[in-house]
This record gives C-alpha cells, sequence and structure tokens, in this order.
C-alpha cells in the first residue's frame, strides 16, 4: 500500500499543482496514541488517515493531507473497532422488528462486527446486510452462521435436524446455498455420529464450524474433526477431566446427563490432562470463546435482582419476554443444583487464564440475543471483556480476543483485526488507556466506521434512540 500512497500524490498533483501535493482522505486522526492489538504495543503522536473504508496512512512522519473531518486525538488511543464474536438474532417472526432495533446498540458501544451464532431469521440478516451496505440501516457487519445444526426435535427453533450421513451433506449444502459465513453445532439432539458427520463434511469443503459439544463426544474427536471454535466451557472443562471417557461412555450409554456430568467433572480435574487439552487445541488451530459474562450472569439468577438493570429500557418488550424461560427455570432449580452451577462458574473461570497461558486463542463472545436473560446487546461484550480480566487474562488478551482472533477464526485478518495501511478503518478513539483499565473500552471518544465519524455525543444519540 505504500506504493499506492506514492503514486497517488503525482497524481493529485497533476489536478492540482498549485499547491503543495495533498492526499485527500475522509478521515485523519492526529496525535494518536495506537495500540497495536498483536503486540501490546502503544506508538504515541501517530496519524491515521482513512478513505473508502480503509486506512490509507499510518504513521508519524510528514504527512500532508486534505481531511473531510479531522480528529485531534492527542491522549487518546486508538483500537480497531470491537467484534462481538457471540450473538443471535433469534424469536420467531414476531419480533424481526425488536431484533432488527437492536442493531443500534452494537455501534452505539463501538462494536462494528459480530458473528451470529445461529438462529431463526437468516433471510432478515441477509436483508439488514443489504441495507446496511447501502447505507440505509446502521448496525454491525454481521457474519453469520444461519440456523444451526442438531438432531431431530431440536431445542432451538429453525435449526436443520441431521440423522443420517446425507442429512450432513443435504443441510451442509442448504447452508451453502444461503451463502452462510460459517456453521454452529449444537447439542440438544444431535447423536455422536450426525455430529461427527457435520464436522467432517464441513472440514472436506473448508468451511468453518463452531459448536456445541454432545457429551457423547470426546473433546478430542471433535477438535480433530475439525471443530474450529468451542463455544462455552463445559466442553473444555469436560476435555480436562481423567475421566473423560467414563462420562462420554456414560452419557452415549444414557446413565449420565449433561447437567448431571458436571460434578464428576469437576472433582476428577487434573491440571495435566487440562494442559494436553490445551496444547490438542492450540496444535490444530481451535478456538475457544469462554463466554464468561453470560455465564457469570445466569449462573447467579437466584440471588441478583436485575430489575433495574438500565438496559432493560433499550430492549424490545417482546424479548424481553423471553427472558422468562431461564429466569422460571432457575426459580425452580434445586439448592443442590444453584451450588453445582455457582462452582461451575468459579471452575470455568479458572480455565481462562490457564488457557490463555497455553497459547489457546479466546474469542470474546456476549451470547446476547432474546432468550439469553440479561445479557444485552452491545454493552455485554464490554462486560464479557471485563469478565475475561477479572478471571486473569491481561488487557491486551482480553482486547485481541474482541479483535485479531476473530478476524482469524473468520479467516479475513488481511482486512480486519488491527491497524495497518491497506486494512479496515472501523476504529475506536478511546479517551483513556485499555491496557491500563479494560473498561476503559466503554469511553469512547469517537467510532469512525465506514469513513463516518460519531462522536460521543453522537453514539449516545443513536442509544438513546431505541429507548422505549
Ligand atoms: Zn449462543
Amino acid at each position: 500500500m505504500k506504493r499506492f500512497l506514492f503514486a497517488t500524490i503525482p497524481f493529485l498533483c497533476l489536478l492540482n499543482c498549485t499547491n503543495t501535493a495533498e492526499e485527500q482522505v475522509d478521515v485523519l486522526i492526529q496525535h494518536a496514541n495506537v495500540i497495536d492489538v498483536n503486540t501490546g504495543e502503544v506508538s504515541g503522536e501517530m496519524s491515521i488517515g482513512i478513505r473508502n473504508d480503509s486506512i490509507v496512512y499510518l504513521g508519524n512522519g510528514n504527512s500532508n493531507f486534505s481531511a473531510s473531518q479531522t480528529i485531534d486525538a492527542t491522549g487518546k488511543y486508538v483500537i480497531p473497532g470491537l467484534w462481538d464474536m457471540h450473538v443471535h438474532f433469534r424469536g420467531g417472526d414476531e419480533l424481526i422488528g425488536e431484533n432488527k432495533n437492536l442493531l443500534p446498540l452494537f455501534v452505539a458501544n463501538g462494536i462494528t462486527g459480530v458473528r451470529e451464532a445461529g438462529g431463526d431469521m437468516t433471510t432478515e440478516i441477509f436483508k439488514w446486510r443489504a441495507e446496511m451496505e447501502n447505507g440505509s440501516l446502521i448496525g454491525p457487519m454481521i457474519y453469520t452462521s444461519g440456523p444451526k445444526l442438531d438432531g431431530p426435535r431440536a431445542t432451538w427453533a429453525g435449526s436443520i435436524p441431521v440423522v443420517t450421513k446425507e442429512d450432513a451433506v443435504i443441510a451442509i449444502d442448504s447452508l451453502e446455498q444461503m451463502n452462510v459465513d460459517f456453521i454452529k453445532l449444537y447439542d440438544s439432539r444431535v447423536t455422536r455420529e450426525a455430529y461427527i458427520w457435520i464436522l467432517e463434511e464441513a472440514e472436506r469443503r473448508g468451511i468453518r464450524t463452531s459448536g456445541h459439544m454432545p457429551f457423547t463426544v470426546m473433546l478430542e474427536e471433535a477438535v480433530t474433526a475439525g471443530l474450529g471454535s468451542v463455544e462455552h466451557l463445559y466442553y473444555i472443562l469436560k476435555g480436562s477431566s481423567t475421566e473423560e471417557q467414563q462420562v462420554t461412555d456414560d452419557n452415549i450409554n444414557r446413565k449420565a446427563s449433561f447437567w448431571g456430568s458436571m460434578t464428576t467433572l469437576m472433582d476428577s480435574y487434573s491440571e495435566e490432562q487440562a494442559q494436553k487439552a490445551f496444547k490438542m487445541l492450540v496444535d490444530n488451530d481451535t478456538y475457544v470463546t469462554p463466554t464468561m459474562h453470560i455465564g457469570n450472569t445466569l449462573s447467579y439468577l437466584d440471588r441478583d435482582d436485575h430489575s433495574n438493570d438500565e438496559y432493560l429500557n433499550y430492549i424490545g418488550e417482546g424479548i424481553i419476554e423471553t427472558y422468562q424461560g431461564r429466569i422460571r427455570s432457575a426459580a425452580r432449580a434445586s439448592e443442590e443444583f444453584i451450588a453445582m452451577r455457582h462452582r461451575l462458574n468459579t471452575a470455568f473461570k479458572n480455565l481462562v487464564p490457564k488457557m490463555s497461558a497455553a497459547g489457546v486463542s479466546l474469542l470474546a463472545g456476549s451470547d446476547s440475543g432474546a432468550s439469553n436473560s440479561y445479557t444485552y446487546q452491545g454493552i455485554s461484550l464490554h462486560q464479557e471483556l471485563a469478565a475475561l480480566v477479572d478471571a486473569g487474562l491481561s488487557p491486551i488478551e482480553a482486547l485481541k480476543a474482541a479483535t485479531i482472533n476473530g478476524a482469524k477464526f473468520l479467516r479475513v485478518e488481511d482486512f480486519y483485526g488491527t491497524l495497518a495501511v491497506g486494512k479496515s478503518g472501523d476504529v475506536l478513539v478511546l479517551d483513556a488507556n485499555p491496557l491500563e483499565d479494560i473498561t476503559n473500552t466503554q469511553k469512547i471518544n469517537t467510532l469512525v466506521m465506514k469513513s463516518k465519524t460519531y462522536s460521543s455525543a453522537d453514539l449516545k444519540a443513536m442509544l438513546e434512540s431505541v429507548r422505549k
């Protein structure tokens, strides 16, 4: 891209030779501290020139730009736009409008991309994408899996049932026809055989997969069959247990259930086994999405009162109604089950820094969506980053999980995930350093998205536009 710069300057001069050579950019950010999310290095006094969605200049040399908009970023920190790597748009036709209304909540929180991990409104998502493309709708870029793959009579509406090997081929054909960005597997009804067939077929076609994992499958089987990212930590805990084979067999023989296996798995956690599992994940380039914030929220529904949560004002009534499912089951839970969930949440928290230290690539995902009680679109990604740091990640590791790691998972890191010439110009200018305090990701001074700038006042207004 440097060559491009040199080529452009004389060309502009031909058009306007009375001035010294000036390059036209849409947005020029000056005097910024730029954070390299790969290394954690901060470079001061930097200028960033953005034109047509892309960074065309990044440096502190002599630059001569004519900019439509200039941002003085003195004392501020610039990072790539954040990505929430696990969200859902769902809830049936009657909630399409409410789901669409959630889109500004992401942007108002500096989230420029989301990975939609399965739902029942794929056709709508593609319509929204077209509207966002032509500028008539504001929202984050959406990468979607389309409907989940599962067994027959699956938990989530819209899931495609897979029973036979042929079903797996047909299901993946249909997803490819829909032009989805990856495949999401769920574990409510799918058999171990069908689950592995799906992974193998996707692997054959070079399509990324992400999923839950039935407890009838060993972690190693899923990973070696090609599972791209493991969603939630149940399956990592299972792979860290010396009893994994026994628990798997008991689930195959219906002698144990998913929830009924958790205490055994926690009791038989082994550091050695965990390190083996982490190494296997690293060797196979398998990502893990810990979803800590929603875990903290759902595990403590028994004691936390959410009735005054500020974000309830921004979420549609129909979606809030779907929160009742998990609230009711929490209310029905036995004391023993509640205690087990608390313990499980702590066990998950302990896994996070260990995975990171072992080199496992983590993804920051909120799991916000209808039915996922009190996990609010947009803000919950920041809460996830805080939860990851609270669990023991360094702020830079948390930032990676919401930027470069997501881009790598989706294989779009050539354009997204870091700040560099030729890469995406979707950037956040923060008032304070997120490497000192990860909650500074919430102190957004300016968002640049698609070469448009949004001040903190603009973002506040965007949020308020959704208020009921
Ligand atoms: Zn989910």
